[in-house]
Protein backbone atom coordinates (compact mmCIF):
# COMPACT_ATOMS: atom_id res chain seq x y z
CA UNK A 1 0.00 0.00 0.00
CA UNK A 2 0.96 3.40 -0.98
CA UNK A 3 0.90 6.30 1.17
CA UNK A 4 1.02 9.49 -0.60
CA UNK A 5 1.64 12.60 0.92
CA UNK A 6 2.68 16.26 -0.76
CA UNK A 7 4.46 17.76 1.50
CA UNK A 8 5.55 17.66 5.14
CA UNK A 9 2.43 18.79 6.61
CA UNK A 10 0.83 15.66 6.10
CA UNK A 11 3.95 13.28 7.33
CA UNK A 12 2.52 13.28 10.82
CA UNK A 13 -0.94 11.61 9.67
CA UNK A 14 1.11 9.45 7.15
CA UNK A 15 3.04 7.93 10.07
CA UNK A 16 0.06 7.55 12.05
CA UNK A 17 -2.13 4.88 9.29
CA UNK A 18 1.86 3.49 8.29
CA UNK A 19 1.68 1.97 12.23
CA UNK A 20 -1.23 0.34 11.35
CA UNK A 21 -0.14 -1.12 7.78
CA UNK A 22 3.48 -3.11 8.28
CA UNK A 23 3.32 -3.48 4.57
CA UNK A 24 3.21 0.91 3.93
CA UNK A 25 5.60 2.88 2.78
CA UNK A 26 4.89 6.67 2.44
CA UNK A 27 5.65 8.50 -1.01
CA UNK A 28 6.57 11.92 -0.87
CA UNK A 29 7.19 14.92 -3.44
CA UNK A 30 10.53 15.13 -3.68
CA UNK A 31 11.39 18.65 -3.79
CA UNK A 32 8.90 18.53 -0.55
CA UNK A 33 9.36 16.01 2.17
CA UNK A 34 11.82 12.97 2.65
CA UNK A 35 9.67 9.75 2.46
CA UNK A 36 10.24 6.17 2.12
CA UNK A 37 10.10 6.53 -1.57
CA UNK A 38 10.31 9.88 -3.24
CA UNK A 39 8.55 10.80 -6.39
CA UNK A 40 8.80 13.79 -9.06
CA UNK A 41 5.14 14.39 -10.16
CA UNK A 42 2.23 13.58 -8.59
CA UNK A 43 -0.35 12.98 -11.21
CA UNK A 44 2.10 10.51 -13.17
CA UNK A 45 3.56 8.73 -9.63
CA UNK A 46 -0.54 7.87 -8.60
CA UNK A 47 -1.12 6.81 -12.59
CA UNK A 48 1.85 4.37 -12.04
CA UNK A 49 0.51 3.01 -8.63
CA UNK A 50 -2.66 2.82 -9.81
CA UNK A 51 -2.34 0.81 -12.88
CA UNK A 52 -0.02 -1.46 -11.24
CA UNK A 53 -2.73 -2.29 -9.03
CA UNK A 54 -0.92 -0.92 -5.16
CA UNK A 55 -3.54 0.27 -3.13
CA UNK A 56 -3.44 3.93 -3.05
CA UNK A 57 -4.11 6.16 0.26
CA UNK A 58 -2.99 9.70 -0.53
CA UNK A 59 -3.12 12.61 2.03
CA UNK A 60 -4.81 15.16 0.12
CA UNK A 61 -8.27 16.54 -1.43
CA UNK A 62 -10.12 13.81 -3.31
CA UNK A 63 -10.66 16.37 -6.04
CA UNK A 64 -6.62 16.53 -7.00
CA UNK A 65 -7.42 12.10 -6.81
CA UNK A 66 -9.83 12.21 -8.92
CA UNK A 67 -8.59 14.13 -11.37
CA UNK A 68 -5.11 12.59 -11.86
CA UNK A 69 -6.34 9.22 -12.21
CA UNK A 70 -9.10 10.29 -14.27
CA UNK A 71 -7.45 8.94 -17.93
CA UNK A 72 -6.78 5.26 -15.89
CA UNK A 73 -10.55 5.24 -15.32
CA UNK A 74 -12.22 3.98 -18.39
CA UNK A 75 -10.47 0.85 -18.35
CA UNK A 76 -12.42 -1.44 -15.95
CA UNK A 77 -9.23 -3.50 -15.23
CA UNK A 78 -7.80 -3.95 -11.78
CA UNK A 79 -9.00 -1.43 -9.60
CA UNK A 80 -7.20 -1.02 -6.46
CA UNK A 81 -8.52 0.52 -3.90
CA UNK A 82 -8.00 4.40 -3.85
CA UNK A 83 -8.85 6.79 -0.69
CA UNK A 84 -8.51 10.07 0.10
CA UNK A 85 -7.33 11.21 3.69
CA UNK A 86 -7.36 14.77 4.66
CA UNK A 87 -3.91 15.93 5.70
CA UNK A 88 -4.71 16.19 9.31
CA UNK A 89 -6.09 13.19 9.50
CA UNK A 90 -10.01 14.50 10.33
CA UNK A 91 -11.39 12.38 7.08
CA UNK A 92 -11.04 9.11 5.35
CA UNK A 93 -12.98 8.80 2.17
CA UNK A 94 -12.43 6.08 0.38
CA UNK A 95 -12.99 6.57 -3.96
CA UNK A 96 -12.22 3.60 -6.22
CA UNK A 97 -12.06 -0.22 -5.66
CA UNK A 98 -15.20 -1.31 -4.11
CA UNK A 99 -14.35 -4.84 -5.16
CA UNK A 100 -10.84 -5.10 -3.42
CA UNK A 101 -11.82 -3.99 -0.28
CA UNK A 102 -11.53 0.02 -0.01
CA UNK A 103 -14.53 0.49 2.65
CA UNK A 104 -13.17 -2.48 4.98
CA UNK A 105 -9.84 -0.49 4.50
CA UNK A 106 -11.26 2.87 5.22
CA UNK A 107 -12.97 1.32 8.43
CA UNK A 108 -9.34 0.67 9.27
CA UNK A 109 -7.68 3.62 8.35
CA UNK A 110 -10.56 5.38 10.50
CA UNK A 111 -9.71 3.13 13.22
CA UNK A 112 -5.98 4.30 12.81
CA UNK A 113 -7.22 8.03 12.76
CA UNK A 114 -9.85 7.40 15.41
CA UNK A 115 -12.47 8.96 12.60
CA UNK A 116 -15.48 7.30 10.98
CA UNK A 117 -15.06 6.80 7.32
CA UNK A 118 -17.19 8.60 4.87
CA UNK A 119 -18.78 5.53 3.69
CA UNK A 120 -20.58 5.96 0.28
CA UNK A 121 -21.36 2.51 -1.41
CA UNK A 122 -24.71 1.21 -0.27
CA UNK A 123 -24.54 -2.22 -0.64
CA UNK A 124 -21.46 -1.95 1.51
CA UNK A 125 -23.57 -0.14 4.78
CA UNK A 126 -25.65 -2.82 4.61
CA UNK A 127 -24.25 -6.49 3.73
CA UNK A 128 -22.26 -5.91 0.30
CA UNK A 129 -18.71 -5.85 1.27
CA UNK A 130 -19.18 -8.85 3.58
CA UNK A 131 -19.99 -10.74 1.18
CA UNK A 132 -18.45 -9.49 -2.21
CA UNK A 133 -15.02 -9.37 -0.64
CA UNK A 134 -14.74 -12.48 1.73
CA UNK A 135 -11.50 -13.08 4.21
CA UNK A 136 -8.71 -14.45 3.40
CA UNK A 137 -8.77 -18.06 2.62
CA UNK A 138 -12.14 -17.85 0.46
CA UNK A 139 -12.36 -16.74 -3.01
CA UNK A 140 -15.62 -15.45 -4.43
CA UNK A 141 -16.48 -17.39 -7.65
CA UNK A 142 -17.60 -14.66 -10.44
CA UNK A 143 -17.86 -11.21 -9.37
CA UNK A 144 -20.36 -9.99 -11.71
CA UNK A 145 -22.82 -12.96 -10.62
CA UNK A 146 -21.85 -11.27 -7.02
CA UNK A 147 -23.45 -7.70 -8.26
CA UNK A 148 -26.16 -8.97 -8.81
CA UNK A 149 -27.05 -11.17 -6.07
CA UNK A 150 -26.33 -7.86 -3.60
CA UNK A 151 -28.62 -5.82 -6.24
CA UNK A 152 -31.39 -8.74 -5.90
CA UNK A 153 -31.24 -8.57 -2.08
CA UNK A 154 -30.93 -4.65 -1.92
CA UNK A 155 -33.98 -5.05 -3.74
CA UNK A 156 -35.60 -7.15 -0.80
CA UNK A 157 -34.87 -10.35 -1.66
CA UNK A 158 -33.49 -12.88 1.33
CA UNK A 159 -31.03 -15.65 1.31
CA UNK A 160 -30.15 -18.67 2.83
CA UNK A 161 -26.47 -19.71 3.79
CA UNK A 162 -25.51 -23.30 2.77
CA UNK A 163 -21.74 -24.53 3.96
CA UNK A 164 -19.55 -22.71 6.53
CA UNK A 165 -19.13 -18.50 6.64
CA UNK A 166 -18.19 -17.89 9.87
CA UNK A 167 -18.05 -14.19 8.90
CA UNK A 168 -20.91 -13.72 8.69
CA UNK A 169 -22.66 -14.95 11.70
CA UNK A 170 -23.02 -11.72 12.57
CA UNK A 171 -23.94 -10.33 9.43
CA UNK A 172 -27.26 -7.95 9.17
CA UNK A 173 -28.09 -10.38 6.15
CA UNK A 174 -31.72 -10.89 5.68
CA UNK A 175 -31.84 -14.66 6.09
CA UNK A 176 -34.77 -16.99 5.56
CA UNK A 177 -34.35 -20.54 5.71
CA UNK A 178 -36.96 -20.80 2.40
CA UNK A 179 -34.86 -18.03 0.37
CA UNK A 180 -34.95 -18.96 -3.66
CA UNK A 181 -31.04 -16.91 -3.09
CA UNK A 182 -28.22 -19.05 -1.29
CA UNK A 183 -24.55 -17.87 -0.16
CA UNK A 184 -22.87 -21.35 -0.93
CA UNK A 185 -19.73 -21.66 0.41
CA UNK A 186 -18.32 -24.79 -1.19
CA UNK A 187 -14.90 -25.97 -2.90
CA UNK A 188 -17.09 -27.52 -5.80
CA UNK A 189 -17.43 -25.72 -9.01
CA UNK A 190 -20.89 -24.45 -8.98
CA UNK A 191 -22.72 -22.12 -11.35
CA UNK A 192 -26.55 -21.10 -10.63
CA UNK A 193 -28.12 -18.08 -11.71
CA UNK A 194 -29.34 -17.87 -7.58
CA UNK A 195 -26.44 -18.94 -5.57
CA UNK A 196 -23.66 -16.26 -4.65
CA UNK A 197 -20.73 -18.82 -4.76
CA UNK A 198 -17.47 -18.65 -2.89
CA UNK A 199 -14.67 -21.04 -2.37
CA UNK A 200 -13.19 -21.87 0.78
CA UNK A 201 -9.20 -22.27 -0.45
CA UNK A 202 -9.09 -25.70 0.58
CA UNK A 203 -7.91 -27.87 -1.65
CA UNK A 204 -3.56 -29.09 -1.55
CA UNK A 205 -2.20 -30.61 -4.54
CA UNK A 206 0.72 -32.95 -4.06
CA UNK A 207 3.02 -33.48 -7.04
CA UNK A 208 5.34 -36.42 -6.43
CA UNK A 209 7.22 -35.81 -9.72
CA UNK A 210 7.68 -32.49 -11.33
CA UNK A 211 9.76 -33.71 -14.80
CA UNK A 212 10.73 -30.68 -16.74
CA UNK A 213 9.08 -29.82 -19.91
CA UNK A 214 5.94 -31.18 -17.92
CA UNK A 215 2.58 -29.29 -18.10
CA UNK A 216 1.50 -29.34 -14.35
CA UNK A 217 -0.39 -26.39 -14.51
CA UNK A 218 -2.81 -28.31 -16.23
CA UNK A 219 -2.27 -31.66 -15.14
CA UNK A 220 -3.72 -29.97 -11.80
CA UNK A 221 -6.55 -27.92 -13.59
CA UNK A 222 -7.96 -31.39 -14.98
CA UNK A 223 -7.60 -33.11 -11.25
CA UNK A 224 -9.59 -30.73 -9.97
CA UNK A 225 -11.84 -30.59 -12.85
CA UNK A 226 -12.08 -34.65 -12.51
CA UNK A 227 -13.32 -34.01 -8.98
CA UNK A 228 -15.89 -31.34 -9.78
CA UNK A 229 -13.58 -29.05 -7.65
CA UNK A 230 -13.15 -25.35 -8.36
CA UNK A 231 -9.58 -23.96 -9.59
CA UNK A 232 -10.32 -21.68 -7.00
CA UNK A 233 -10.76 -23.94 -4.44
CA UNK A 234 -6.92 -24.68 -4.79
CA UNK A 235 -5.06 -23.43 -1.51
CA UNK A 236 -1.32 -24.80 -2.13
CA UNK A 237 1.39 -26.85 -4.63
CA UNK A 238 3.28 -28.86 -2.49
CA UNK A 239 6.10 -31.20 -3.63
CA UNK A 240 8.70 -33.17 -1.99
CA UNK A 241 11.89 -30.90 -1.01
CA UNK A 242 13.98 -32.81 -3.52
CA UNK A 243 11.80 -30.52 -6.17
CA UNK A 244 12.57 -27.21 -4.16
CA UNK A 245 14.71 -25.75 -7.80
CA UNK A 246 12.51 -27.00 -10.71
CA UNK A 247 11.37 -24.62 -12.75
CA UNK A 248 8.26 -26.61 -14.04
CA UNK A 249 7.18 -26.54 -10.50
CA UNK A 250 7.55 -22.84 -9.86
CA UNK A 251 6.07 -21.63 -13.29
CA UNK A 252 2.95 -23.89 -12.29
CA UNK A 253 2.16 -22.15 -8.99
CA UNK A 254 2.40 -18.81 -10.76
CA UNK A 255 -0.12 -19.85 -13.48
CA UNK A 256 -2.57 -21.36 -11.04
CA UNK A 257 -1.60 -18.01 -8.80
CA UNK A 258 -0.92 -20.36 -5.52
CA UNK A 259 1.96 -20.83 -3.17
CA UNK A 260 4.23 -23.57 -3.38
CA UNK A 261 5.49 -25.51 -0.55
CA UNK A 262 7.88 -28.10 0.19
CA UNK A 263 7.70 -30.82 2.42
CA UNK A 264 9.55 -34.18 3.68
CA UNK A 265 6.54 -36.02 2.85
CA UNK A 266 3.06 -35.69 1.40
CA UNK A 267 1.34 -33.66 3.93
CA UNK A 268 -1.82 -35.90 3.49
CA UNK A 269 -1.90 -39.59 2.63
CA UNK A 270 -1.25 -39.90 -1.15
CA UNK A 271 -0.29 -43.44 -1.30
CA UNK A 272 -2.76 -43.99 -4.24
CA UNK A 273 -1.62 -40.64 -6.07
CA UNK A 274 -0.18 -40.96 -9.60
CA UNK A 275 1.54 -38.21 -10.49
CA UNK A 276 -0.89 -36.03 -8.65
CA UNK A 277 -2.50 -36.23 -5.50
CA UNK A 278 -5.47 -34.15 -4.20
CA UNK A 279 -7.04 -33.65 -0.82
CA UNK A 280 -10.20 -31.83 0.30
CA UNK A 281 -9.89 -30.21 3.86
CA UNK A 282 -13.13 -29.31 4.96
CA UNK A 283 -12.08 -25.62 5.62
CA UNK A 284 -9.19 -22.96 4.74
CA UNK A 285 -5.54 -24.20 5.03
CA UNK A 286 -3.29 -22.17 6.71
CA UNK A 287 -0.53 -22.62 4.09
CA UNK A 288 2.52 -21.36 5.79
CA UNK A 289 1.97 -24.18 8.52
CA UNK A 290 2.72 -26.30 5.57
CA UNK A 291 6.23 -27.10 5.18
CA UNK A 292 8.22 -24.67 3.49
CA UNK A 293 8.56 -21.98 0.95
CA UNK A 294 11.63 -22.29 -1.57
CA UNK A 295 14.20 -19.71 -0.26
CA UNK A 296 15.01 -16.96 -2.28
CA UNK A 297 18.56 -15.07 -2.00
CA UNK A 298 18.50 -11.25 -3.26
CA UNK A 299 21.36 -9.50 -3.55
CA UNK A 300 20.89 -5.40 -4.25
CA UNK A 301 22.75 -2.64 -5.01
CA UNK A 302 21.01 0.45 -3.03
CA UNK A 303 23.06 2.98 -5.47
CA UNK A 304 25.10 5.88 -4.22
CA UNK A 305 22.54 7.16 -1.17
CA UNK A 306 19.62 8.92 -2.17
CA UNK A 307 16.16 6.73 -2.34
CA UNK A 308 15.56 8.09 -6.01
CA UNK A 309 19.02 6.57 -7.33
CA UNK A 310 17.76 3.40 -5.92
CA UNK A 311 15.75 0.72 -8.78
CA UNK A 312 12.52 0.15 -8.10
CA UNK A 313 13.58 -3.31 -8.50
CA UNK A 314 16.22 -3.10 -5.71
CA UNK A 315 13.44 -1.01 -3.50
CA UNK A 316 10.65 -4.12 -4.42
CA UNK A 317 13.39 -6.91 -3.30
CA UNK A 318 13.49 -5.11 0.29
CA UNK A 319 9.86 -4.58 0.79
CA UNK A 320 9.45 -8.50 -0.13
CA UNK A 321 12.67 -9.05 2.31
CA UNK A 322 12.28 -11.18 5.45
CA UNK A 323 15.78 -10.94 6.50
CA UNK A 324 17.91 -8.02 5.79
CA UNK A 325 22.04 -8.49 5.74
CA UNK A 326 24.53 -5.89 5.03
CA UNK A 327 27.00 -3.93 6.49
CA UNK A 328 25.17 -1.65 9.37
CA UNK A 329 25.95 1.84 7.06
CA UNK A 330 24.46 0.20 4.35
CA UNK A 331 21.37 -1.49 6.01
CA UNK A 332 20.26 1.91 7.77
CA UNK A 333 20.18 3.43 4.55
CA UNK A 334 17.94 0.90 3.32
CA UNK A 335 15.29 1.34 6.22
CA UNK A 336 12.64 2.09 7.17
CA UNK A 337 12.13 -2.15 8.28
CA UNK A 338 8.45 -3.42 9.58
CA UNK A 339 8.52 -4.96 12.60
CA UNK A 340 7.91 -8.43 10.59
CA UNK A 341 11.26 -8.04 9.24
CA UNK A 342 14.85 -9.37 10.54
CA UNK A 343 17.71 -6.62 10.08
CA UNK A 344 21.50 -8.51 10.80
CA UNK A 345 23.94 -5.87 10.54
CA UNK A 346 27.74 -6.70 10.59
CA UNK A 347 30.97 -5.55 10.34
CA UNK A 348 32.52 -4.33 6.41
CA UNK A 349 34.90 -6.97 6.79
CA UNK A 350 32.75 -10.25 7.90
CA UNK A 351 31.69 -10.43 4.05
CA UNK A 352 32.05 -14.21 3.33
CA UNK A 353 30.79 -15.16 6.64
CA UNK A 354 27.98 -12.88 6.00
CA UNK A 355 27.39 -14.49 2.66
CA UNK A 356 27.26 -17.91 4.36
CA UNK A 357 24.47 -17.10 6.71
CA UNK A 358 22.38 -15.50 4.31
CA UNK A 359 22.49 -18.78 2.32
CA UNK A 360 21.47 -20.45 5.91
CA UNK A 361 18.92 -18.44 6.07
CA UNK A 362 17.84 -18.80 2.43
CA UNK A 363 17.94 -22.45 2.86
CA UNK A 364 15.47 -22.01 5.43
CA UNK A 365 12.77 -20.76 3.02
CA UNK A 366 12.97 -17.53 4.37
CA UNK A 367 13.68 -14.07 1.97
CA UNK A 368 16.69 -13.14 2.24
CA UNK A 369 18.57 -9.76 0.86
CA UNK A 370 21.94 -8.86 0.99
CA UNK A 371 22.50 -5.64 0.31
CA UNK A 372 25.75 -3.15 -0.92
CA UNK A 373 25.89 0.10 -1.93
CA UNK A 374 26.14 1.19 -5.40
CA UNK A 375 26.17 -1.85 -7.25
CA UNK A 376 26.32 -5.48 -5.95
CA UNK A 377 28.70 -6.47 -8.10
CA UNK A 378 31.14 -3.58 -8.17
CA UNK A 379 33.97 -4.74 -5.16
CA UNK A 380 30.91 -5.52 -3.44
CA UNK A 381 29.02 -8.48 -1.50
CA UNK A 382 27.83 -10.33 -5.08
CA UNK A 383 31.05 -11.71 -5.71
CA UNK A 384 31.36 -12.70 -2.38
CA UNK A 385 27.80 -14.72 -2.20
CA UNK A 386 28.88 -16.35 -4.76
CA UNK A 387 32.37 -17.22 -3.67
CA UNK A 388 30.57 -18.67 -0.57
CA UNK A 389 28.19 -20.61 -2.86
CA UNK A 390 31.41 -21.83 -4.84
CA UNK A 391 33.24 -22.94 -1.54
CA UNK A 392 30.21 -24.50 0.40
CA UNK A 393 27.88 -26.41 -1.82
CA UNK A 394 29.59 -29.69 -1.49
CA UNK A 395 28.96 -29.33 2.00
CA UNK A 396 25.49 -27.70 1.53
CA UNK A 397 23.97 -29.01 -1.35
CA UNK A 398 20.40 -27.26 -0.05
CA UNK A 399 21.96 -23.72 -0.86
CA UNK A 400 22.05 -24.60 -4.52
CA UNK A 401 18.06 -25.14 -4.17
CA UNK A 402 18.15 -21.48 -3.35
CA UNK A 403 16.67 -18.53 -5.87
CA UNK A 404 19.29 -16.85 -6.25
CA UNK A 405 18.89 -13.23 -8.09
CA UNK A 406 21.46 -10.09 -8.53
CA UNK A 407 19.50 -6.93 -9.00
CA UNK A 408 22.04 -4.21 -10.05
CA UNK A 409 22.66 -0.77 -9.05
CA UNK A 410 23.93 2.82 -9.96
CA UNK A 411 27.61 2.37 -9.12
CA UNK A 412 29.37 5.69 -7.59
CA UNK A 413 31.87 5.96 -10.40
CA UNK A 414 28.67 6.51 -12.64
CA UNK A 415 26.59 8.70 -10.28
CA UNK A 416 29.96 10.88 -9.83
CA UNK A 417 30.21 10.62 -14.01
CA UNK A 418 26.48 12.02 -14.36
CA UNK A 419 27.14 15.07 -11.35
CA UNK A 420 30.53 16.01 -13.55
CA UNK A 421 29.39 15.43 -16.91
CA UNK A 422 30.53 13.04 -19.07
CA UNK A 423 34.02 11.50 -18.35
CA UNK A 424 32.80 8.16 -18.93
CA UNK A 425 31.99 9.18 -22.23
CA UNK A 426 34.79 6.85 -23.78
CA UNK A 427 36.49 4.06 -23.23
CA UNK A 428 37.13 3.78 -18.98
CA UNK A 429 38.55 1.08 -16.61
CA UNK A 430 37.48 0.75 -12.85
CA UNK A 431 39.92 -0.12 -10.45
CA UNK A 432 40.09 -0.35 -6.21
CA UNK A 433 43.20 1.17 -5.47
CA UNK A 434 42.52 -1.08 -1.88
CA UNK A 435 45.68 -3.60 -1.23
CA UNK A 436 43.48 -5.82 1.30
CA UNK A 437 42.57 -8.19 -1.15
CA UNK A 438 45.74 -7.80 -3.78
CA UNK A 439 49.09 -7.00 -3.60
CA UNK A 440 50.10 -3.48 -4.06
CA UNK A 441 52.26 -4.66 -6.89
CA UNK A 442 49.15 -5.96 -8.84
CA UNK A 443 47.73 -2.26 -8.65
CA UNK A 444 50.74 -0.34 -9.62
CA UNK A 445 51.38 -3.25 -13.10
CA UNK A 446 47.42 -2.11 -13.50
CA UNK A 447 47.70 1.62 -12.98
CA UNK A 448 50.92 1.32 -15.45
CA UNK A 449 48.81 -0.40 -18.12
CA UNK A 450 45.37 2.00 -18.24
CA UNK A 451 47.81 4.76 -18.52
CA UNK A 452 49.76 3.34 -21.52
CA UNK A 453 46.14 2.42 -23.18
CA UNK A 454 45.14 6.29 -22.19
CA UNK A 455 41.96 4.78 -20.44
CA UNK A 456 39.94 7.35 -18.33
CA UNK A 457 40.56 5.63 -14.88
CA UNK A 458 37.65 5.66 -11.90
CA UNK A 459 39.33 4.68 -8.74
CA UNK A 460 37.70 3.05 -6.01
CA UNK A 461 38.76 2.82 -2.10
CA UNK A 462 41.43 5.64 -2.99
CA UNK A 463 42.56 6.21 0.70
CA UNK A 464 42.19 5.08 3.96
CA UNK A 465 44.19 5.54 6.92
CA UNK A 466 45.73 2.15 7.09
CA UNK A 467 46.59 2.98 3.49
CA UNK A 468 47.94 6.51 3.66
CA UNK A 469 50.76 6.88 0.97
CA UNK A 470 49.22 4.04 -1.50
CA UNK A 471 47.43 6.95 -3.14
CA UNK A 472 50.42 9.24 -3.45
CA UNK A 473 52.15 6.29 -5.24
CA UNK A 474 49.21 5.45 -7.90
CA UNK A 475 48.67 8.95 -8.91
CA UNK A 476 52.77 9.34 -9.29
CA UNK A 477 52.40 6.29 -11.75
CA UNK A 478 49.55 8.23 -13.88
CA UNK A 479 51.50 11.42 -14.41
CA UNK A 480 53.77 9.76 -16.43
CA UNK A 481 51.37 8.98 -19.02
CA UNK A 482 48.98 11.93 -18.51
CA UNK A 483 49.37 15.72 -18.64
CA UNK A 484 49.25 17.85 -15.30
CA UNK A 485 46.20 20.11 -17.08
CA UNK A 486 44.25 16.69 -17.55
CA UNK A 487 40.98 16.89 -15.28
CA UNK A 488 40.19 14.95 -12.86
CA UNK A 489 36.78 14.36 -11.22
CA UNK A 490 37.04 14.09 -7.20
CA UNK A 491 32.79 12.97 -6.05
CA UNK A 492 32.56 12.29 -2.12
CA UNK A 493 29.54 11.25 -0.74
CA UNK A 494 27.62 11.79 -4.00
CA UNK A 495 23.79 10.95 -4.00
CA UNK A 496 23.71 11.74 0.30
CA UNK A 497 23.28 14.75 1.88
CA UNK A 498 26.87 15.86 2.40
CA UNK A 499 27.59 15.74 -1.50
CA UNK A 500 30.41 17.44 -3.22
CA UNK A 501 31.76 17.22 -6.21
CA UNK A 502 35.01 19.28 -7.24
CA UNK A 503 36.95 19.30 -10.43
CA UNK A 504 41.14 19.43 -10.06
CA UNK A 505 43.78 19.06 -12.51
CA UNK A 506 46.20 16.26 -12.17
CA UNK A 507 48.77 18.47 -11.09
CA UNK A 508 46.89 19.17 -8.05
CA UNK A 509 45.86 16.22 -7.00
CA UNK A 510 47.27 14.91 -3.53
CA UNK A 511 45.61 12.42 -0.80
CA UNK A 512 45.07 15.20 1.28
CA UNK A 513 41.93 15.64 -1.31
CA UNK A 514 40.24 12.24 -0.95
CA UNK A 515 39.45 9.92 1.43
CA UNK A 516 37.27 6.45 1.45
CA UNK A 517 33.81 8.58 0.68
CA UNK A 518 35.38 9.50 -2.72
CA UNK A 519 35.05 8.66 -6.01
CA UNK A 520 38.22 9.51 -7.86
CA UNK A 521 37.87 10.15 -11.74
CA UNK A 522 41.15 10.90 -14.18
CA UNK A 523 40.46 11.64 -17.34
CA UNK A 524 42.62 10.11 -20.72
CA UNK A 525 44.10 12.66 -23.27
CA UNK A 526 41.43 13.32 -24.68
CA UNK A 527 39.53 14.42 -21.56
CA UNK A 528 37.92 18.00 -21.83
CA UNK A 529 35.97 20.54 -19.62
CA UNK A 530 33.30 22.90 -20.69
CA UNK A 531 32.12 25.05 -18.51
CA UNK A 532 31.48 23.51 -15.20
CA UNK A 533 31.22 20.45 -17.24
CA UNK A 534 33.53 17.35 -17.92
CA UNK A 535 33.64 15.45 -20.85
CA UNK A 536 35.24 12.85 -22.79
CA UNK A 537 34.75 13.06 -25.93
CA UNK A 538 33.12 9.54 -28.23
CA UNK A 539 35.73 9.15 -30.58
CA UNK A 540 39.66 8.81 -30.16
CA UNK A 541 42.61 9.69 -32.46
N1 LIG B 1 29.64 -1.26 -4.69
C1 LIG B 1 30.00 0.14 -4.57
C2 LIG B 1 31.48 0.36 -4.33
C3 LIG B 1 31.98 -0.18 -3.04
S1 LIG B 1 33.66 0.20 -2.78
C4 LIG B 1 29.55 0.86 -5.84
O1 LIG B 1 29.24 0.23 -6.85
O2 LIG B 1 29.52 2.10 -5.81
C5 LIG B 1 33.53 1.66 -1.78
C6 LIG B 1 34.07 2.86 -2.53
O3 LIG B 1 33.10 3.31 -3.46
C7 LIG B 1 34.34 4.05 -1.65
O4 LIG B 1 35.64 3.98 -1.06
C8 LIG B 1 34.26 5.19 -2.65
O5 LIG B 1 35.43 5.26 -3.41
C9 LIG B 1 33.17 4.71 -3.56
N2 LIG B 1 31.85 5.23 -3.17
C10 LIG B 1 30.80 4.51 -2.72
N3 LIG B 1 29.73 5.32 -2.52
C11 LIG B 1 30.11 6.56 -2.86
C12 LIG B 1 29.44 7.82 -2.90
N4 LIG B 1 28.16 7.93 -2.52
N5 LIG B 1 30.13 8.89 -3.32
C13 LIG B 1 31.42 8.76 -3.71
N6 LIG B 1 32.09 7.59 -3.70
C14 LIG B 1 31.45 6.51 -3.27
Amino acid sequence: MAIVVLGGGALDTARRIQASFPDSQVHGLASRVSADVAYEDFGAHVRGLYVAGTPIVALCSAGIVIRALASCLADKGAEPPVLAVAQDGSTVVPLLGGMRGVNVLAREIGAALHVTPAITTGGELRFGQCLLAPPEGYALADIEQGKRFVSDLLAGETTRIEGRAPWLDDAALPRADDARLAVRITPLAASDEDSLVIHPRCVLAWIEDASAGDDIAERVRLAMREHGLAPLALAALTAPLHHMASESLAHAARALDVPLRFCDAAPFDARHARGIALHVHDAPVDVQSIGRARGTLTVIGLGPGSAELMTPAARNALVAAQDVLGYETYVRMSGPFRDDQRVHMTDNREELQRARHAFELASEGRRVVVVSSGDPGVFAMAAAVLEALDKGQREHPEWSAVKFAIVPGVSASLATAARAGAPLGHDFCVLSLSDNLKPWSVIETRIAHAGEADLVMAFYNPLSKARPWQFDRAIEIVRRYRDADTPVVLGRDIGRPAEALRIVTLGELTGELVDMRTMVIVGSSTTRVVGDWVYTPRWHA
